[in-house]
């Protein structure tokens, strides 16, 4: 049984389509990444799996269930959102930003126990940011941000991590830290599906690309095999000039140096 597996998706928020009778199947733990000019469905395909949007038409099983089937609650309980690093205007400290991960996880009536604080706990130092615990979530750094919504979202307890452009806003320095860590965490055992405009970010740690475009998946395969000249210039409308001169991108894995 595939992990997820998305069968006749459709979608529109008007009248047209968004996403157009979508098959996709992921069949275990990895990195997917998904790739696509913009406008071509890719947010809104996350949004669908993370049940934030009904299809008119299809399904999206997760672990052989229908994602209609489960509360959110349930979903959330295998499938998470890791945001862009925003800005909080409360002052919350890194730690209850974490703890709040917790909240499918307690009853609508409960406060947080002992074992929600382990989990918090666990999960800032899987990250390696233990130390930013008490610092306020509002004066710690743009990366430590994104470790931190990274840690919340494992205290949440899913497997599953959704992240939509995740290295928007970040400098060199934390994008690349962004990918190496969802490099380890994909190792041991989490699977990531996120969107990205970087084919070179793809190249270094997916296991799987998708393309996608007018709300089609149009490639999809191991990064060597669909991030080449000819899918990239297909993908984006690129002349033989621009791809020429960029080509396709030639990276070592950074998986492969883990
Ligand atoms: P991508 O993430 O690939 O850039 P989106 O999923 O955001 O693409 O958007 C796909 C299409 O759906 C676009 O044409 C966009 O304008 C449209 N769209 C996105 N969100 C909404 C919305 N809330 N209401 C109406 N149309 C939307
Ligand atoms: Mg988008």
């Amino acid at each position: 049984m595939a992990l997820i597996e998305i069968s006749h998706l459709s979608f529109g928020y008007r009248r047209a389509p968004v996403i157009e009778d979508l098959d996709l199947s992921i069949e275990g733990e990895g990195v997917t990444a998904l790739l696509g000019p913009n406008g071509s469905g890719k947010t809104t395909l996350l949004k669908l799996l993370l049940g934030l949007l009904a299809p008119t038409a299809g399904r999206i099983r997760i672990g052989g269930d229908d994602i209609g089937d489960l509360t959110q609650k349930e979903l959330a309980c295998r499938l998470a959102y890791v945001p862009q690093v925003h800005k909080e205007t409360f002052g919350y400290s890194v730690f209850d930003v974490v703890l709040m991960g917790r909240m499918p996880r307690t009853s609508f009536f409960a406060r947080y126990g002992d074992a929600d604080r382990g989990a918090a706990r666990e999960a800032l130092d899987k990250l390696s940011i233990a130390h930013l615990a008490d610092r306020p979530y509002t004066e710690i750094s743009g990366g430590e941000r994104q470790m931190t919504l990274i840690a919340r979202a494992l205290a949440q307890g899913a497997d599953i991590f959704v992240m939509d452009e995740p290295t928007n806003g970040l400098d060199y320095g934390n994008q690349l830290r962004l990918l190496d860590r969802i490099g380890r965490l994909a190792a041991e055992g989490y699977t990531f599906i996120y969107t990205t405009h970087h084919p070179d970010h793809a190249l270094a740690v997916a296991d799987r690309v998708v393309m996608m475009k007018d709300g089609r998946v149009v490639r999809e395969g191991a990064p060597q095999a669909v991030l080449t000249t000819q899918g990239l210039a297909e993908l984006y409308n690129l002349s033989d000039r621009l791809c020429t001169c960029f080509g396709a991108p030639s990276r070592t894995p950074l998986r492969a140096a883990l």
